[in-house]
């Protein structure tokens, strides 16, 4: 009783919540201050304003040791001369020696000071960032402290940095005042830090006490320590969250009812006992099986499929169809594109022509008359299965029996479309996404932490990986005499410009000139060119890209509308033009257009000779790798979370100390250990998770979870 009442009284929030007005050396003004350039309301904001670096001057540096980094060092030595240099940039400079070397120190200004107070031959620590020229160092306004007064002095060593603004230190609030007052906080504020994981967790992955850390984070008592605090402090982070995660997809299995599909029947087991026109690869076995677990269960599936262009995600998905046919439902497949769509119509038509299945196609083009019909025969169920795009969302859309939805490419499709599929019918149909933008697996568990997920980490055998190269404008010429070779072994090649929406009539016109430039270099009747782009009709699109799939056309200029999805293996060959503008992502899945065929393929990346950092490492990151994943890694890195795909929306990446980027094996072990909790306790009653309970339950109220604990 008394523990309860113990642990109950250090839970108390209130005092934590006091408004930061209220802290000595705050006052109103500095608080209006806090509240607008940092967020900080009260006393708990404060505590988790988590620094984002430190200073280490817990090493002292020899000055042989020293690398041409812009870091900061600290250095033991004796200033052994001084001497004002006159002139253009005139300053003095020390010569600072240690045992093993000497480096300069230089000043601009400040000098008389200096050489009042500066003492020759007598041990100094100096701090500071060190320049490099001509293998010489040199470190410009140096800190400089004697070695007598720096042994004595009890400062932490670790120098915490804070996030500050242009107002903060315009208005005198520096870091070492935001230390100041944090210390200040620290004194009132210990008795009311209380500890947030259950005992068992902490004791298995040896996590530091919850005050330790925080104390730690703000006044590191050492290296060691400050990581143990921060691996401690971004666990409990990501341990929430991802408890949170997997509470609901928990919750979703458990209330949200599907139609079980119990039965492998005649058609799913014909078609691979017969059919197939290829051997599955072990990773599509895998995920197959994965998907009849879950459309077995009287659960409704929600399932993520991640695989990498070409990787053979459209045979996962008809036969996942064919279970959902075998139980008596109807399927749908919905693609972004009208392309798309009809190439997934026209091969599905041509797989399941043995099966004698009736499926259709809709479209936004689709005639009324024929949609008439097509609503029609799906409403009685005559349609097994309808591919389409966005068409399919339209409320005169009804199934009969919708039992299985599948979406392509569903980062095209906002999370509301998605929602409103599953509005067809009394029971919300079974819903697969698919996708090859690859996901970095750490961001995976973050944004769709409650879905559940599949990867088909694994092409079929026999592709040739894709040689990638990068080549500037200037070698334009030679880079068509490269198609003519290409086109004369009978392949077909593909030059892509961008279009973005920003600047839609130059990049228009950038592809018109293109196409007539090309037009003039590989003329008629030796070659033919399609040409496709947003402006056109549908139905020209249609046609244009129909010459190419079928051979007659050698050339397809197009925009990124060919981006997703379009299969022509005998395409081996991939130019983009202006490879600079293209995000990382959309340049693998380009390039996935080629390497489709038994045939060695290319990418070829045109760009002229000015590139920012960034492009460099974009276009180094496509002649370097063919990893889908790999390329997402590094996309993430350029980028960031809040870019990458479909994020935007999801609140869990507003993390305050965790870094989604860099502390993916924290995030995977949070994740388990979640996972673990709640197969072993789903409610969390046990006495032992008495603490995760409470700070669950304060979840739901507050969205940053920082404002529960405490
Ligand atoms: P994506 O995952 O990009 O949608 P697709 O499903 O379009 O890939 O498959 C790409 C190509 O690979 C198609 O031509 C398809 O027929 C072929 N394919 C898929 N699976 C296999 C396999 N196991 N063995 C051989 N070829 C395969
Ligand atoms: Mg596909």
């Amino acid at each position: 009783m008394l523990v309860v009442l113990v642990i109950f009284t250090a839970m108390n929030p209130t005092f934590l919540q006091t408004p930061i007005d209220y802290l000595k050396g705050v006052g109103p003004n500095r608080a209006d201050i806090l509240r607008s350039e940092l967020q900080i309301h009260t006393y708990q904001d404060l505590i988790h304003l988590f620094p984002n670096r430190y200073i280490d001057r817990t090493r002292y540096y020899k000055t042989n040791e020293l690398a041409p980094t812009n870091a900061e060092v600290q250095i033991i030595g004796k200033v052994t001369q001084l001497k004002m240099i006159e002139g253009k940039g005139r300053r003095l400079v020390a010569t600072f020696k240690d045992d093993y070397g000497s480096i300069e120190l230089v000043w601009f200004r400040g000098h008389k000071w200096i050489r009042e107070k500066i003492k020759l031959q007598t041990p100094y620590v100096i701090f500071g960032k060190t320049n490099c020229y001509n293998n010489s160092f040199s470190m410009p306004h140096p800190e400089m402290e004697l070695l007598s007064e720096h042994e004595r002095g009890l400062r932490s060593m670790m120098q915490p940095i804070y996030p500050s603004t242009e107002k903060l230190s315009n208005k005198g609030i520096t870091n070492k005042v935001i230390h100041g007052l944090i210390q200040t906080l620290f004194k009132e504020a210990a008795p009311h830090l209380f500890e947030s994981l259950a005992a068992p967790i902490c004791e298995r992955l040896k996590l530091m006490p919850r005050k330790e850390a925080l104390l730690n984070v703000h006044f590191p008592q050492s290296q060691e320590a400050l990581a143990k605090a921060q691996y401690r402090l971004k666990f409990e982070e990501l341990f929430y969250i991802q408890l949170q995660l997997l509470q609901k997809n928990l919750a979703h299995k458990t209330k949200i009812k599907g139609y079980p599909f119990d039965k492998v029947g005649p058609l799913f087991t014909t078609f691979y006992k017969d059919h197939l026109p290829f051997e599955l690869t072990a990773a599509q076995k895998r995920v197959l099986k994965e998907i009849r677990k879950d459309l077995g269960t009287h659960a409704q599936m929600n399932r993520l499929l991640q695989g990498d262009v070409g990787s053979g995600k459209t045979i996962v998905a008809l036969m996942s169809m064919l279970i959902a046919l075998d139980n008596g439902f109807q399927a749908c497949l919905m693609a972004p594109t009208a392309i798309l769509s009809v190439q997934h119509y026209e091969g599905l038509v041509e797989l399941c022509k043995p099966l004698n299945t009736s499926i259709y196609l809709l479209q936004g083009s689709t005639k009324a008359s024929e949609r008439k019909i097509i609503h029609q025969k799906l409403e009685n169920g005559e349609i097994d299965i309808l591919i389409g795009t966005h068409a399919l969302l339209e409320d005169k859309v009804k199934f009969k029996n919708l039992g299985l939805v599948i979406i392509d490419e569903q980062h095209r499709f906002g999370v509301k479309q998605r929602g409103k599929l599953w509005l067809k019918n009394t029971y919300p149909p079974h819903v697969l996404v698919m996708t090859a933008t690859p996901i970095p697996r750490t961001l995976a568990m973050t944004v769709y932490g409650d879905l559940d997920v599949s990867v088909i980490d694994e092409l079929p055998p026999g592709r040739k990986a894709i040689k990638t190269v990068h080549r500037y404008d200037s070698n334009r010429l030679k880079v068509f005499a490269f198609i003519k070779d290409e086109i004369a072994k009978g392949r077909q090649v593909y030059i892509v410009y961008p279009l973005i929406q920003e600047s839609e009539a130059m990049d228009y016109k950038d592809l018109m000139d293109g196409y007539e430039s090309i037009s003039r270099s590989f003329p008629k009747p030796d070659y033919q060119i399609s040409i496709v782009h947003g402006q056109m009709k549908p139905d020209d699109k249609a046609y244009e890209m129909q010459r190419f799939v079928e051979g007659q056309t050698q050339i397809m200029v197009a925009t990124t509308v060919i981006e997703v999805g379009v299969n022509v293996p005998n395409a081996s060959v991939m130019i983009i033009e202006s490879a600079e503008r293209f995000g990382l992502s959309q340049l693998h899945q380009l390039r996935g257009r080629v390497g489709r065929g038994a045939e060695q393929s290319y990418c070829i990346l045109m760009t002229g000779f000015k590139l920012s950092n960034d492009s460099k490492i974009r276009l180094e990151t496509m002649t370097s790798t063919n990893d889908g994943f790999e390329l997402a890694e590094v996309d993430l890195k350029l980028r960031g979370p809040g870019d990458i795909m479909g994020t935007q929306q999801s609140g869990v990446l507003h993390l305050k100390i965790a870094d989604i980027i860099k502390d993916g094996t924290i995030l995977k072990i949070a994740r388990s250990e979640a996972y673990q909790l709640l197969k072993e306790d789903p409610l969390l009653q046990k006495e032992e998770h008495r603490i995760i309970r409470f700070v669950y339950a304060q979840l739901s109220k507050y969205k940053n979870i920082w404002n529960y604990i405490s």
